[in-house]
């Protein structure tokens, strides 16, 4: 992986990335380099680790390197949403931004509300626990309250998931949590790093209804510790790729106009080419 500053003007061909930090864990450009070849566009899709105080300088540079646009990742949405003109309910409403398109202004947009849904898009609404309040989340929360489900949230700072509760309260009915064992759950969304990993996952599953799915939007190839631990244990599970590619291919389609190759972007991240 390069620095961002090392990108320079001469370089040809459709360019985009990913910027977050930390960000090498990122399946994006696996995925989306797989669907650039697909479509036969010449470019390239990179990963950029970024500081916070470089932000804008970053976003400038790639802009003036001719970068097409760039997803943004882990902490950057919220403070990116601020440097972007902000287009779509999802994105205003949130205040986060997953992907920008660059041109005489920075246009950003928010994918990963769309990605969230896609894979529960069939699904009847019901009651959902969120664990988690940082930019994921917000885009779970939104996406979840629009389309009829009812959430309740919790968070490991509790103050965050109440102010999360009661800015988005005029969506639809959100409750903040003091534990997360008080919630009657049909789906369990978690939207925090590496659930898995050091028994991060705040709920025993003993505690849930049999019928109560796990959707991790943590993602790993072959699938997070989570995921693993819900699969064996008999539950209904979604995995974040899922969502990955959802996201990746709106952002794609955003840029370029053309179709994603979903199929190919699954494949490409471990997935299988059809959805099941
Ligand atoms: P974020 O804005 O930094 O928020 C992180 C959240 O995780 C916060 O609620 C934070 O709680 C919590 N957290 C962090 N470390 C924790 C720990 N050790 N124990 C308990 N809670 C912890 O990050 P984000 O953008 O929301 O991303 C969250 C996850 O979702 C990441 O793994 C990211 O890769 C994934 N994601 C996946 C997709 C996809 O397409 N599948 C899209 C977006 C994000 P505090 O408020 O207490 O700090």
């Amino acid at each position: 992986m390069r620095a961002w500053r090392d990108a320079t003007r001469e370089e040809s061909g459709l360019r985009l990335a990913v910027i977050g930090k930390p960000v090498a864990q990122s399946l994006s450009p696996k995925m989306q380099s797989a669907a650039l070849r697909e479509l036969g566009v010449a470019g390239s899709y990179e990963a950029f680790e970024v500081e916070p105080e470089e932000l804008r300088d970053c976003l400038s540079h790639l802009a003036d390197c001719g970068f097409r646009g760039v997803n943004v990742t882990i902490p950057y949405k919220s403070p990116v949403a601020a440097l972007c003109e902000l287009e779509g309910s999802e994105a205003i409403e949130t205040g986060c931004v997953n992907t920008v398109q660059f041109g005489e202004k920075w246009v950003g947009r928010n994918t990963d509300v769309a990605g969230f849904l896609h894979p529960i898009r069939t699904w009847p609404p019901g009651e959902a626990l969120l664990i988690g309040a940082g930019g994921a989340a917000e885009a779970a929360a939104y996406a979840l309250l629009t389309s009829g489900w009812s959430v309740s949230l919790w968070n490991r700072t509790a103050e965050r998931a109440e102010e999360l509760a009661r800015r988005f309260s005029r969506f639809g009915s959100i409750q903040a949590l003091v534990t997360p064992e008080e919630a009657s759950a049909d789906l369990v969304v978690s939207a925090i790093p590496a659930p898995g990993e050091e028994n991060l996952f705040p709920v025993r599953f003993e505690t849930l209804s049999r019928s109560a799915a796990i959707y991790d939007l943590a993602y790993a190839e072959g699938g997070t510790r989570l995921t693993r631990w819900a699969i064996e244990a008999g539950r209904r599970v979604v995995d974040g790729r899922e969502m990955l590619v959802e996201q990746g291919a709106l952002a794609l389609e955003w840029w370029t106009g053309l179709t994603a190759p979903r199929p190919v972007m699954r494949a490409a991240i471990g997935l299988p080419p059809q959805e099941i």
